[in-house]
């Protein structure tokens, strides 16, 4: 089974108006995606899906005009010899850096797709996995900054439809954030777990006055004070109150950065996003790398449909999976373009699709409906 064929396929939509979420990189204006199709000579067709990288344009072209013609002829079952060829032409020398290392995670995904397809499991199967009920957080663009009053309606809504954990955004005023922990915590009880995301936004002040009042709100983690490569507040960070792990890991890419992580022992949470760090194969290679020292994974995941599917069939198939972040926003057609990725049930779990293949049926026909909005989809952080 060769691959014949790979194109993207980039897809945007707007927020309306008074629907915008506020965070620690800023007031999001739109989101998009980048669709990947891989055809192969067998007449089997895969489609995975990489993050845009805020420049989805450039992502489907980078699919498009260099992986298309380097891995087309390929072996499409050749998991590792595709990875292989396309980190050595592409990630491993003047090739784009974290640009490629998006664009070869929706080829990654496609073929993975394929490959379940061609054996008629569904994606969990093949990874080695089983069917399973796998505890899910409210998260995605959701619960940003607004008066503490709308937030715990906003937060109790997603318990009420059975969310045991939600996440909230921080990395405002340390003073604002621990208001809205705080009226959150006293709204929903010490029976929902609270998870709080910086999105890089403090400095390490803000996390040496931030975190006595994070122990004792009990908040699960503290994710991404910092931006990804400011390794050295990260280890500086994880001396100052041991009760509240960081978490880490959507910003960075491939085994390899998450193995320098390893080596720091200060990010204790790993948040790979199928779609940005390398595809499926790369996420089972960090979770097993993970694994070995003990550290759960409790994946990213944006913003699209399938990379969710995804994500929930690498949980079921990992022996250190933690969360899988549901994506609750409000407004996000892109995750529900193809049908329902996940169901929340009352448990606060959701369960991999039994379809084989990931498990989402494409109609590529709905493309039509969102076409590629170029330009900044956040606000600058004001
Ligand atoms: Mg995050």
């Amino acid at each position: 089974m060769k691959i014949d064929s790979i194109t993207a396929t980039p897809l945007s939509f707007r927020f309306p108006e008074g629907k915008a979420v506020a965070m620690g990189i800023g007031t999001a204006r739109k989101r998009d995606v980048v669709i990947v199709k891989v055809q192969t000579s067998d007449g089997l067709v895969g489609y995975g899906e990489s993050h845009p990288g805020r420049s989805p344009g450039a992502v489907a072209s980078v699919i498009n005009n260099t992986f298309g013609p380097l891995l087309q002829g390929m072996d499409a079952c050749d998991v590792s010899g595709v990875w292989d060829l396309a980190h050595r032409m592409q990630l491993a020398s003047h090739g784009l850096g974290a640009g490629a290392a998006l664009a070869l995670s929706g080829i990654d995904m496609a073929l993975w797709d394929i490959r379940a397809k061609a054996a008629n499991m569904p994606l969990y199967r093949m990874l080695g996995g089983k069917s399973k009920r796998v505890p899910a957080y409210a998260g995605g663009v959701a619960l940003g900054y607004q008066d503490p009053e709308y937030l715990v309606v906003e937060a109790q809504g997603y318990v009420d439809q059975g969310y045991r954990a939600i996440k909230l955004r921080i990395g405002d005023t340390t003073a604002k954030d621990i208001a809205r922990i705080t009226a959150v915590r006293d709204a929903l009880g010490d029976n929902i777990a609270i998870l709080a995301d910086a999105n890089t936004a403090y400095t390490l002040a803000d996390v040496r006055q931030i975190m006595p009042a994070l122990a004792e709100l009990k908040v699960g983690w503290l994710e991404e004070p910092f931006p990804c490569n400011d390794f050295a507040s990260y280890r500086l960070a994880a001396q100052i109150n041991p009760l509240v792990p960081i978490a880490a890991g959507e910003n960075h890419y491939t085994r390899y950065e998450f193995a320098r992580l390893i080596e720091d022992r200060a990010v204790v949470i790993f948040q790979p996003d199928l779609s940005k760090t390398g595809g499926v194969t790369e996420a089972m290679r960090i979770a097993a790398l993970a694994s070995a020292w003990r550290i759960p994974i409790n994946p990213h995941s944006s913003a699209g449909g399938i990379n969710l599917a995804s994500t929930i069939h690498f949980l079921a198939a990992i022996d250190n999976g933690g969360y899988f972040e549901a994506c609750v926003s409000q407004v996000n057609p892109l995750r529900d373009m193809f049908g329902s990725a996940f169901e929340i049930g009352k448990d606060g779990c959701v369960e991999p699709l039994e379809t084989p293949g990931i498990g989402l049926e494409i109609d590529e026909s709905i493309f039509a409906s969102f076409p590629l909005i170029d330009g900044l989809g956040f606000d600058e952080k004001t």
